[in-house]
């Protein structure tokens, strides 16, 4: 069970324990202002073992018609397995799957990956070496005529900006021509829906971040509902409608990016989704005590009277704090690193409690490492929070340690 943010809005005034998912699912649909889009694809309670493992325990999650969702999570969370199973390359061992409504898998049946109008893209693009770029996209349309098939592949090679490289063969192509190649070749049998897996780890750096604004653009354009599978928090953050976070073969909170990254739910999808520190705090009558001085309790999302005298971990992003060099006696901590990223500074500064946050400068503002520094709040958004942690060390810890900066 994951530790559930406490910042919740008015809807979640019940202080019982509820399964991620069904929170993330409930907090979605409060904050979605949009009609009822329809959903193309739901996986309900699904659960896939290996032998040795869960790879998804009880995954519950919707597309909707038109979305472009990405799933995010670290490597080994189950990923994979889950789109496979939208797929059908792999049977649930319980819950079910629902494409266009009906069942096309649950612990009794499995509807054959052919059988299911789903489109995948492959990491490696497979492309047939030997067939043109314009052959490779005509290949999935075996059922159009010869006139038909040849108006199909102009239109995608039109929508993937590729009309001119109709005859050559994927050896002559680069790599984001490639993966534009692929995906005209997925996408020419109209599926419901699109799953890509990792669709941008074949590429270079730079091109990765080219070809994700692209993709965003040929799926938005050819009007496909689509999930995609990435590690890559940027990624998905950059392209996706929704993310969906997923941490041990779970779905910890989906929902808009700005809201994911905002007001993350648990530590895990605090940590994940970029630089987090937390604030060893306690809820005083009218005040909260922090290692950085006493805040209103305003400032936190949702603190109520009720945990007066609790403790409690305060969420603290880079770009909340800034840090002055200060006398000895009047420091809250010491700069312990420095961490350049051509635009800013972002200063780790160990509290004299022995809490780690950082904080987000100006790239000319230079500080010294081991300087004693006073930390201040400067958010104008009030502040996530978490109940304290319980003594021993959680999965969800151990993994948003490894993505914080060393
Ligand atoms: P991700 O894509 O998020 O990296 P995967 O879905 O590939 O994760 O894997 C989830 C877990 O299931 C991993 O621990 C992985 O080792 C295990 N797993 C995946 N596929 C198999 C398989 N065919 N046989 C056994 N274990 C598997
Ligand atoms: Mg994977």
């Amino acid at each position: 069970m994951p530790e559930r943010s406490r910042h919740d809005d008015s809807d979640t005034m019940d202080r019982t324990h509820h399964d991620a998912t069904t929170t993330a699912r409930r907090r979605e649909s409060d904050t979605d202002t949009d009609r009822d889009p329809e959903t193309v694809l739901e996986l309900d309670g699904v659960v896939k073992e290996y032998a040795a493992e869960t790879a998804v325990d009880s995954l519950s999650l919707s597309v909707r018609e038109g979305e472009l969702l990405t799933l995010l999570g670290p490597s080994g969370c189950g990923k994979t397995t889950t789109l496979r199973t939208m797929a059908g390359l792999e049977r649930p061992d319980a819950g079910t799957v629902r494409l266009g409504g009906e069942v096309v898998a649950d612990e009794t049946h499995s509807v054959n990956p052919e059988n299911r109008d789903v489109g995948l893209v492959f990491q490696d693009f497979a492309l047939f070496p030997h067939l043109t770029v314009a052959e490779n996209v005509a290949f999935g349309l075996t059922e159009a005529d010869e006139a038909e098939t040849d108006r199909r592949v102009s239109e995608l090679l039109d929508l993937v900006d590729l009309s001119g490289h109709r005859d050559a063969t994927p050896d002559e192509l680069s790599g984001g021509q490639r993966q534009r190649v692929a995906l005209a070749r997925s996408l020419a049998p109209e599926p419901d829906i699109l799953l890509l897996d990792e669709p941008f780890s074949n590429l270079d750096v730079r091109l990765r971040v080219e070809m994700r604004e692209e993709v965003r653009r040929i799926l938005k354009e050819a009007g496909v509902t689509a999930v995609s599978v990435t590690h890559d928090q940027e990624e998905a953050l950059s392209i996706s409608d929704r993310v969906a976070v997923m941490n041990d073969g779970r779905v910890e909170q989906v929902g808009r990016p700005e809201s994911v990254f905002e007001h993350p739910e648990s530590r895990f999808v605090a940590s994940f989704l970029g630089q987090a520190g937390f604030l060893s705090a306690r809820s005083e009558e009218g005040t909260v005590v922090t290692p950085i001085g006493n805040f209103a309790p305003q400032r936190l999302n949702g603190l109520t009277t009720e945990y007066a005298g609790t403790d409690l971990d305060v969420l603290v992003r880079p770009d909340d704090l800034r840090a002055t060099v200060v006398e000895e006696s009047e420091a809250d901590g010491h700069i312990v690193h420095r961490q350049y990223t051509g635009p800013s500074f972002v200063y780790r500064v160990e509290l004299h409690n022995g809490d780690l946050v950082h904080c987000q400068h100006n790239h000319v503002e230079e500080l010294d490492i081991g300087k004693p520094v006073r930390v201040e709040l400067d958010a104008d958004h009030t502040l996530a929070w978490y109940p304290p942690r319980d003594g021993e060390e959680s999965a969800t810890e151990r993994v948003s340690d490894s993505v914080r900066p060393r």
